[in-house]
């Protein structure tokens, strides 16, 4: 007898891998895996989330209408073209399963994200990973990838893993000098940590181009990861092709008070933002002090430090030692990042505890 067989394409995939939330021996000190807001959620997103309790058992409203009024209002956008998705992972599949299918070609850069080789998959497309430059988006690079058979280009900017981020005029570049079949999704899930003056231009192109559409998310600064809510920008014919393969009813009731809640949070974003750059402009000091011990940052505009072990103390060691002291970073050899440990911005208190036990790691290493 032969059982049902999974299509190559999905076997192909690498399945996904979380950060960690425990260490080996149980409750974490501090949880720098995942980009979480260390300042968890504002009192208004979280007020609103608690009004919800008693509408439970109705369907959430399935075009998330009060969510995209309000997400237009605050961007100036046309609440029509706005996609929303569980996660703004939803969206990123959604433009793969509306733009891409077998025989064609999705770039991204090395040291991406690692949903854009999933999604490319998950459609039997074929992933094309453009060469980095000091683990940044070279543009040019990109460019040279491109063939007829080019469909998508994913680019992060404020990148993850690596935190490098592409200004506006290498967005430009990239986007004019793309074919205009070609997609380009610039996925911002941490555009809110950047000054208002690096904004890289992602929505404005969208606004104008039909070629591009711009992601965003509810998961990072406003600190509502756990209710997966994510959205899109893109022109009135792409969005349309996105909400026939969306899931109808894609983010909860609670979830969508709490995001808009979370939109009019001014002060705790401020705060989140000025606290974000207080203490990763102090990490990446305080590692730069730790001298000859081969330890390198990788410039960051997002919420948190790529550090580059290149002397005697391996990541995978550090990574070891860090979690055995109960912090949890992430190490990253999946993605071709065996000697690099990514660490979220904590609370200061985390931050503090971090740079000790890195401290105490590298003296033991030499
Ligand atoms: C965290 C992250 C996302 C967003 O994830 P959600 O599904 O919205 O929680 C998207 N892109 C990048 C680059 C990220 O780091």
């Amino acid at each position: 007898m032969t059982a049902p067989k999974p299509k190559d394409w999905i076997m192909a995939i690498a399945p996904y891998v979380p950060g960690r939330s425990t260490t080996d021996s149980g409750a974490p000190v501090a949880k720098l895996s995942s980009n979480e807001n260390p300042l968890g959620t504002s009192p208004e997103a979280q007020a609103a989330f608690s009004k919800h309790v008693g509408d439970l058992s109705r369907y959430p409203d399935a075009s998330a209408a009060e969510l995209r009024a309000a997400l237009a209002a605050y961007h100036d956008l046309d609440p029509a073209r706005i996609i929303y998705g569980t996660g703004s992972d939803e969206v990123l599949h959604l433009a793969a399963g509306a733009y891409a299918g077998p025989g064609d070609e999705v770039i991204f850069v090395r040291y991406g994200f690692s949903v854009y080789e999933i999604a490319t998959r998950r459609v039997g497309a074929h992933p094309v990973v453009a060469p980095d430059k000091d683990h940044a988006t070279d543009v040019d690079a990109i460019l040279a990838c491109v063939t007829e058979r080019t469909r998508i280009v994913f680019i992060a900017n404020p990148n993850n893993p690596t935190g490098t981020y592409a200004p506006r005029g290498e967005i430009l570049r990239l986007h004019a000098n793309l074919p205009s079949d070609v997609m380009l999704v610039i996925d911002q899930a941490y555009s809110e940590y950047l000054m208002p003056e690096e904004d890289d231009g992602g929505l404005d192109l969208a606004r104008h181009a039909p070629n591009v559409i711009v992601t965003r998310t509810f998961s990072k600064i406003h600190g509502l990861a756990a209710e997966r809510i994510g959205w899109g920008y893109g022109s009135a014919e792409a969005v349309a092709a996105m909400h026939r393969i969306r899931a109808p009813f894609c983010i909860t009731t609670a979830g969508q008070q709490a995001a808009i809640a979370a939109l009019g949070a001014t002060d705790f974003i401020e705060h989140s933002r000025a606290h974000n750059i207080k203490w990763r402009t102090w990490l990446a000091g305080e590692i730069a002090k730790l001298g000859n011990a081969g330890l390198r940052v990788v410039p960051s505009h997002a919420n948190f430090l790529l550090v580059l072990f290149e002397g005697a103390l391996t990541a995978e060691v550090a990574y070891h030692q860090l979690m055995e002291r109960g912090i949890i970073v992430r190490w990253l050899p999946g993605q071709g990042l065996a000697n690099g440990l990514r660490m979220t911005i904590g609370t200061e208190a985390e931050t503090r505890t971090l740079v000790e036990a890195l401290r105490a790691i590298v003296a033991d290493a030499v």
